[in-house]
C-alpha cells in the first residue's frame, strides 16, 4: 500500500473548536490550525476583546470567536450546535481552557472553594466539552477527533498545586473512558500534557516574565539544546492528534515536556 504523501494540509476540510482559544497555547493551535488547512475554527472562550482579536487575525472567513463560559453546560451546548448550524459538522474539539490554583494549595490549608471554582472549569468544563463534541460526532456520524489539555504535573504531583493536579488527573481518567466508550463510533480521544510553557497562565502566577519563567523551568528538562518550550511546540502535538496522522492513536496522553525526570 503506498504511504500517504506528506501534507501541509492535515485538517483539510475539517472544522475545529478549540475552548481556551483566546490565549497561551489555544491561541497557538488555532493559528495553527489555520496553517494547515483547517476550514473553519471556534474560538470559544471567555476573553471577549482578545479572542475577537485572535479570531479577525486568522481571518473571519474561516475564524469565529464565540464567547462561551465552559462551565456553564447550555454554553457550551449552544457552542457546539452553532458550529454544526454554521459549518455543517464537528470534527475536531480542543478542550483546553483550564486555569491554575488560587495561591499555593497545600493539603493542610486546602482552600476548598477555590478547589470547587477550578474544577468547575478544568475538569466539569471539559467534561461538558467532550459530552457535546461528542454527541454531535455521533449525530453527524463524523469519525472526529477530541483533545483535551491535561499537565505533565499529572504525572509528578506537585508540592504547592494539588488540586491542579487533581484536575489534570481527572482528565486522564475522562480521556481513558471517553475513548473506550466513543472508539465504537470511529471518536477518538487523546489528551496532551505539556511541560511549563510562558503563556499567562504561568506568569500571572509566578508574577515573572516570559524570559523567568522560561529559565526557570528549562532546567527541569533532561532534553537539552532545545530552547525554551513555546506554545508552538504544543500545537504542534495537537496537530498531530487532531489529524488522520495519529488514526491508530486514541485514549493516549501525549506529554510534550523535555523529558521530565518523574
Ligand atoms: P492561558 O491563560 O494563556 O489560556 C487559558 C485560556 O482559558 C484563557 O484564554 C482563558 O480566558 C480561558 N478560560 C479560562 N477559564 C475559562 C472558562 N471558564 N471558559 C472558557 N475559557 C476559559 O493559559 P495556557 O497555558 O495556554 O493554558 C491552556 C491549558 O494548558 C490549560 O488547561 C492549562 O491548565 C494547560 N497547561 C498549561 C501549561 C503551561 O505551562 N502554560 C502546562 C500544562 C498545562
Amino acid at each position: 500500500m503506498a504511504d500517504r504523501p506528506p501534507s501541509q494540509n492535515n485538517l483539510e476540510g475539517k472544522v475545529a473548536i478549540i475552548t481556551g482559544g483566546a490565549s497561551g497555547i489555544g491561541e497557538a493551535t488555532a493559528r495553527h490550525f489555520a496553517n494547515h488547512g483547517v476550514r473553519a475554527i471556534v474560538i470559544a472562550d471567555i476573553q471577549a476583546e482578545k479572542g475577537q482579536l485572535v479570531a479577525e487575525s486568522i481571518g473571519l472567513h474561516r475564524c469565529r470567536y464565540i464567547l462561551c463560559d465552559v462551565t456553564d453546560e447550555q454554553q457550551v451546548k449552544a457552542l457546539v450546535e452553532s458550529t454544526v448550524q454554521a459549518y455543517g459538522q464537528l470534527d475536531v474539539m480542543f478542550c483546553n481552557a483550564g486555569i491554575m490554583s488560587v495561591g499555593m494549595q497545600d493539603v493542610l490549608d486546602f482552600d476548598l472553594s477555590a478547589y470547587d471554582t477550578l474544577f468547575a472549569i478544568n475538569v466539569r468544563g471539559v467534561a461538558a466539552s467532550v459530552k457535546h463534541a461528542a454527541r454531535a460526532m455521533v449525530e453527524g456520524k463524523v469519525k472526529g477527533s477530541i483533545i483535551c489539555t491535561a499537565s505533565v504535573s499529572a504525572s509528578t504531583g506537585s508540592d504547592k498545586f494539588i488540586d491542579y493536579v487533581m484536575s489534570k488527573m481527572a482528565v486522564l481518567g475522562l480521556v481513558k473512558s471517553a475513548s473506550r466508550q466513543l472508539g465504537a463510533y470511529g471518536i477518538r480521544v487523546n489528551s496532551v500534557s505539556p511541560g511549563a510553557v510562558a503563556t499567562p497562565l504561568l506568569c500571572d502566577k509566578f508574577q515573572m516574565s516570559a524570559t523567568e519563567v522560561e529559565n526557570n523551568f528549562e532546567q527541569y528538562m533532561s532534553l537539552k539544546g532545545a530552547g525554551p518550550m513555546k506554545e508552538k511546540d504544543v500545537a504542534d502535538a495537537v496537530l498531530f492528534l487532531a489529524s488522520d496522522n495519529s488514526k491508530f492513536v486514541t485514549g493516549h496522553n501525549l506529554i510534550v515536556d523535555g523529558g521530565y525526570p518523574y
